[in-house]
């Protein structure tokens, strides 16, 4: 990429050593259900400290077996933040269960436990409580997971976290994805996440049973396991226990997501580098740049920047400008609950208006690893003039 060229918000990583490692990988033995995914998975739970890692083919697909394990079905209900890519409330969906959101903190922009635990009072009353949680670590900064874990023994949900943006990310300095608070974790390896094994997804879980059901969920629903068959005939036999799917990573994927683990942490230390540019670039700019709470240390996959309040209605002149310019600025994320789907099924403008708020006046910044500092001087002088042009800020 030149520094002249469009700038994307995040944008995969790719070396020379992944190229081989990919290409390798083709001309081994197998192309799928072989030992590279094993491999990725093994490493996967050693980096972030967790019993059980289950690769699947997108994280997608990792939430969705996640509901399936924790049993969520029709009749249930199942909460998350309204600040968050779909799929975190699609996947309780799938399982024919309700969806119901909790708004969010105004300064960290992931779900409130606050609001969580109001929620939970009245839902008490009216029985309505959740059967699962999903906290979404936004941005790659931990949810206020210990008060969310307490709330869960509290009043009796589970908690899947999801982390798509948060590999690399800290919490009370233990790895995301230790499942310390949680009963499941879930990656993402989109090309613009942190690491990448172009589509691909893991399940993080500490407790046996659940990992030999999220292991099924992904694979059709068989198990293979003597220690569960219901009769065992030879060694060509299986047996279908559930109806799963085919939700299996390919060696491919993880041959390249095993190269990129190997530059998590560098990838993470350039985010950070990159996070303090932006802040002396900006320093001067009418804009609220991102808090990090005192005891994450976030994987930064996002850098979203607020518009003051009285000049939200800017947001679209100045995302115009950047985008003209050659900037790739979006914005992260449309309120789940206000996409037609979800409107459909009830949801109004006006029920979580902290997260429409701060839907209304954020944009997402270029942060990636390969970012360059000239291409972060040319985000900077670029939004600069968007500023001034929208009369966000004088000349
Ligand atoms: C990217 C993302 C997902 C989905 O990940 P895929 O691997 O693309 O299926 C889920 N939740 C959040 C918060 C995400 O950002």
């Amino acid at each position: 990429m030149k520094d002249n060229d469009f700038i994307p918000y995040g944008h995969q990583s790719i070396s020379k050593e992944d190229i081989a490692a990919v290409v390798d990988s083709l001309q081994a033995e197998y192309l799928t259900q072989g030992p590279i995914v094993g491999s990725f998975e093994k490493a996967i739970a050693n980096q972030v400290n967790s019993k059980y890692a289950i690769a699947v083919n997108n994280a997608t697909s990792a939430l969705h077996i996640a509901c399936l394990a924790l049993d969520v079905k029709e009749g249930d209900c199942v909460w998350t933040s309204p600040n968050t890519f779909i799929a975190s409330a699609n996947c309780a969906r799938y399982c024919g269960a309700e969806v119901d959101f909790v708004d969010i903190d105004p300064r960290t922009y992931n779900l409130s436990a606050e609001k969580l635990e109001e929620k939970l009072i009245s839902a008490k009353r009216l029985n309505t409580l959740p059967k699962v949680v999903i906290p979404v670590h936004f941005a790659g900064q931990s949810c206020d997971m210990e008060a969310i874990h307490r709330l869960s023994q509290e009043y009796g949900f589970a908690v899947i976290e999801d982390a798509s943006h948060a590999i690399g990310g800290q919490y009370q300095d233990h790895p995301i994805g230790d499942c310390r608070y949680s009963d499941i974790c879930v990656f993402s390896f989109h090309p613009v996440k942190i690491i990448t094994s172009a589509e691909g997804g893991m399940a993080l879980t500490n407790n046996a049973n659940i990992a030999r059901l999220l292991r099924t969920y992904a694979n059709q629903g068989i198990t293979k396991d003597p220690q569960y068959l219901i009769q065992n005939v030879g060694d060509w036999y299986y047996e279908q226990h559930t109806l799963g799917f085919n939700y299996r990573m390919t060696e491919m994927q993880a041959a390249l997501g095993l190269s990129q683990l190997s530059r998590l942490d560098q990838f993470i230390e350039k985010r950070h580098q990159q996070f303090k540019s932006y802040e002396k670039l900006l320093k001067d700019f009418p804009i609220t740049l991102p808090y990090q709470a005192e005891d994450t240390h976030s994987s930064l996959h996002l850098y979203p920047i607020l518009l003051p309040e009285h000049n939200k209605a800017a947001r679209k002149g100045v995302f115009e400008v950047l985008r003209h310019a050659g900037i790739g600025t979006q914005v992260h994320y449309i309120p789940v609950h206000t996409q037609p789907y979800y409107q459909a099924l009830g949801f109004q403008l006006g029920d979580f208006p902290v997260a429409e708020d701060y839907y209304s006046r954020t944009l997402s910044l270029p942060l990636f690893a390969d970012l360059t500092s000239a291409q972060q001087e040319r985000v900077a002088l670029i939004l600069k003039h968007a500023l001034i042009a929208n009369r966000v800020m004088s000349a």
